[in-house]
């Protein structure tokens, strides 16, 4: 479905990331798996997917950071010489209620949820404009459309993430390329998995399908977008998340 396909995920090394990865190989895409801190697991990734014979390569970046999102976005067009999926996966929590949020916390969470998109966004439409046609994902959450208390940070950037992704999708619509996000409710990944019992327990009782789901569910929301079938939906959020926001 996807082959020939050049697909570049921020944060691929592990969660929901790594499955949107091995998601758009299985399909046929050659996948640029992002990773920051993490080269050991990005290589496992890298591996799982040559295992059945997909294609895979890393690249090393922080995507908060502008200059070397445009170096690594250079090389990536340089060597590939095309980008038709992007996904914005890449994210981090910093949670505290907002009385007590350091102004630390609330910039780190945005550079890197909602700047960080912004940079590939930037550089990659560049690309895709000169081929007339791409798919842009941007993982957004449950928490930017609802709120969430103790995660005013987080829910500021994924509510920006649909803004940017709505923006972009005006924007962009015209020359081939379409721009959508994912919510997600609670996945089950490194993420979540810090969640003490008590609070995974109220949360799926918030869940009318009554249980958290996992990485593959976002995934193959991310494959379907990134296909042809999805030509004509763009600039809208899909929310993953057992019914919690309807
Ligand atoms: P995770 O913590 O397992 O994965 C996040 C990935 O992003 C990691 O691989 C991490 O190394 C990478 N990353 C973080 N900062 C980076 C940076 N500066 N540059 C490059 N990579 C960076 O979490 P996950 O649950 O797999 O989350 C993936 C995405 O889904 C995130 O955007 C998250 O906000 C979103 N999301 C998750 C849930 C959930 O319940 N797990 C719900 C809604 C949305």
């Amino acid at each position: 479905m996807l082959k020939g396909k050049i697909a570049l995920v921020t944060g691929a090394s592990r969660g929901i990331g790594s499955e949107i990865a091995k998601k758009l190989a299985a399909q046929g895409a050659a996948v640029i798996i992002n990773f920051n801190g993490s080269r050991d697991r990005a290589e496992e990734v890298k591996k799982e997917i040559e295992s059945f014979g997909g294609a895979a390569s890393l690249y090393q970046w922080d995507v908060s950071n502008y200059k070397a999102c445009e170096a690594s976005m250079q090389s990536i067009i340089k060597e590939y010489g095309q980008l038709d999926i992007l996904v914005n996966n890449a994210g981090i929590t910093r949670d505290g209620l907002l009385m007590k949020m350091s102004e630390e916390d609330f910039d780190s969470v945005i550079s890197t949820n909602l700047k960080g998109a912004f940079h590939t966004i930037r550089f990659a439409s560049r690309q895709m404009i000169r081929q007339k046609s791409g798919r842009i994902i941007n993982i957004s959450s449950v928490v930017g459309v609802a709120g969430n208390a103790g995660q005013a940070n987080y829910a500021a950037a994924k509510a920006g993430l649909i803004g940017l992704t709505k923006t972009t999708a005006k924007e962009l619509a015209s020359r081939g390329i379409t721009v959508n996000a994912i919510a997600p409710g609670f996945i089950s990944t490194d993420m979540t998995a810090g969640l003490s019992d008590k609070v995974k327990e109220a949360a799926a009782a918030q869940i009318p399908l009554g249980m958290f789901g996992r990485p593959e569910d976002v995934a193959a929301a991310a494959v379907f977008l990134a296909s042809d079938d999805a030509g004509y939906i763009t600039g809208q959020v899909l929310h993953v998340d057992g019914g919690m926001v309807m």
